[in-house]
């Protein structure tokens, strides 16, 4: 062998040692990047708020789709089990992911459950009454108690994060969402008492109504979840419902076609409008709800221009 054979050989021990090292580098810093998975988009948001850019925030729930069906890859399903992390609406929300969030538990990584520490109620109509009612997100006053929350597990289980930013996210954003909660306040209050009153795609406003004095008529889909369908005759006391109370709108899930508020529309021959609310799930950016906040702004101004116009 030459002396500058030799010198080659080692120029590349050299380098395939460097490139060793590097991919350890990257395996152990991957390691240690603090990690926390969420299940929803809107919990999804209310996390980025809190955690900012103390942690890796990965939220499983893509844009748009519905939290009551929605399902995680392979791969998602493994990051929640090496997460630092994970929080989950839990009250029978995500009917599809629980049993990884379980599985996540079951190999060491809290848990936090949001919906089930925020003061839950249970469905006072429909097939689902008496069961918890998950849609918590729809009273801004429940979810500065969960944005505490999840800034409180944050800082006690996810190792390497400054918990003095946390704790100064999230009361800067509680600040955002107690002036949510006054301003859906005073909107609400120009709605006539007599015309405070809902019907939805499914029962998804429970937690608005009890905040702000609306009263729930019905919903289309008499459940708490988007995978129950209406009966005729459901269909007709809900009509029936409608023309009693008199309400000038009915309100449908713009992540649900609104296909069956129609049909009720038209079947029953009631003069309502279909007004689409952002209820279930923030939209891809620019359509509308990108944040919880522009969400819940949107919604305040759909609902009280729909009982208020005619
Ligand atoms: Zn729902």
């Amino acid at each position: 062998m030459t002396a500058t054979r030799r010198a080659g050989n080692v120029s590349l021990l050299l380098l395939l040692l460097c490139l060793l090292a590097t991919a350890t580098g990257c395996a152990t810093e991957q390691r240690h990047r603090p990690s926390v998975v969420v299940t929803t988009n809107i919990l999804g948001d209310l996390t980025r708020n809190v955690v900012g850019d103390e942690a890796e925030v990965t939220v499983l729930m893509q844009p748009g789709a519905d939290p009551h069906s929605f399902g995680v890859s392979a791969p998602q399903a493994a990051a929640m089990e090496q997460a630092d992390l994970v929080v989950h609406n839990g009250l029978g929300l995500e009917e599809n992911v629980l049993r990884h969030v379980e599985a996540a538990r079951v190999s060491g990584v809290p848990t936090l459950a949001v919906g089930e520490s925020v003061d839950p109620m249970t469905y006072s109509g429909g097939e689902s009454a008496g069961r918890p009612d998950p849609h918590f997100w729809t009273d801004p006053v429940r979810v500065r108690k969960a944005v505490r929350l999840i800034g409180d597990r944050v800082v006690r289980h996810v190792e390497g994060v400054d918990a003095a930013a946390v704790r100064k996210n999230a009361e800067r954003y509680g600040a955002e969402l107690a002036g949510l909660h006054t301003s859906m306040r005073d909107a609400f209050a120009s709605v006539p008492a007599d015309r405070r009153r809902l019907v939805t795609n499914h029962h998804v406003f429970g937690y608005l109504a009890d905040r702000y004095g609306f009263r729930v008529v019905g919903a289309v889909i008499p459940s708490g979840t988007t995978l129950a369908s209406p009966s005729a005759s459901d269909l007709d006391s809900l009509a029936t419902a409608v023309r009693k109370a008199g309400v000038p709108a009915i309100f449908a899930d713009s992540s649900q076609p609104d296909r069956l508020a129609q049909v009720l529309k038209r079947e029953s021959g009631i003069d309502v409008d279909v007004v689409p609310l952002f209820s279930e799930s923030l939209t891809p950016k620019g359509q509308g709800a990108a944040t919880y906040l522009q969400m819940m702004r949107a919604n305040t101004e759909a609902i009280t221009k729909g009982l208020t116009s005619r």
